[in-house]
């Protein structure tokens, strides 16, 4: 057999069911997210990826069915079976965080926004201010860090989100429709600037969206439907 380390699944999900009520949002998800990948998750509104992304990145607790991460040298970890306090802690260690809306705390500076997360690490606040100082800057945003969120156009807004999302090199960035709130050209520059900083760093990452245009700055696709893989889906190899 052929060890492909590239086809190393860093998230294992199998047999995800999850209700909300009488909604059904999940039925059985099997899904391999392989280290390194950018993968987009695709689907019309309503079938679940939202869902489907929270139990991956142990926001939610699946009904049934198990997510399990494989963080590079670390014993496996069953996310699913983890309690809420310990979710959270790998969410902070671990994992990044983008949505489409209302991130950024609207009385703190961008520099202040991407900090957050280094100081909740115990980061030191002078190293704290550089590092995500020279983020912001390799976002393009230099200049730009003392402004409020509200002084910010969206695309650099989403910017300083990916920015924090990204400041602690967390192992896989889950985003939810991370540039839907934008016009086409200011998507284009968010997408392409967030995905050179996450193949050089090698971050694994998944990505929900509905537009096919940012589905092509992916390595794979996978489609939902109905809270189901779509058709000639397998979950490995
Ligand atoms: P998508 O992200 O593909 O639009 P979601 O995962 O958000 O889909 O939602 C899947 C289904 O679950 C939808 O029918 C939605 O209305 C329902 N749903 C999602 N979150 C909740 C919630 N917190 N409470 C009730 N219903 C929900
Ligand atoms: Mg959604």
């Amino acid at each position: 057999m052929i060890t492909n380390h590239a086809a190393t699944p860093i998230i294992s999900a199998r047999g995800l069911h999850h209700s909300f009520g009488r909604t059904e949002a999940l039925r059985g998800v099997d899904l391999d997210v392989l280290a390194g990948e950018v993968l987009a998750v695709m689907g019309p509104s309503g079938s679940g990826k939202s869902t489907l992304l929270h139990c991956l990145a142990g926001v939610i607790k699946p009904d049934s069915g198990s997510v399990t991460y494989h963080p590079g040298g670390r014993t496996p970890v069953a996310i699913s079976a983890l309690p809420e306090p310990k979710r959270a802690r790998l969410r902070l260690t671990d994992f990044g965080f983008v949505f489409q809306f209302g991130q950024l705390l609207p009385e703190l500076s961008a520099v202040d926004n991407v900090s957050i997360p280094l100081l909740l690490h115990g980061a030191r606040r002078p190293e704290a201010l550089s590092k995500s100082a020279d983020l912001l800057e390799r976002l393009g945003l230099d200049g730009l860090g003392s402004k409020l969120p509200g002084e910010l156009s969206g695309g650099q807004a989403q910017r300083v989100a990916v920015a924090r999302a990204l400041v602690t090199s967390p192992a896989v960035l889950f985003a939810d429709e991370p540039t839907g709130a934008l016009d086409s050209l200011a998507s284009e520059n968010v997408l392409t600037l967030m995905l050179d900083l996450v193949r050089d760093s090698g971050t694994t990452v998944v990505m929900i969206t509905h537009d096919a245009r940012t589905a092509a700055y992916a390595d794979r696709e996978v489609i939902v439907r109905d809270g189901a893989m779509g058709a000639g889906y397998r979950a490995s190899a």
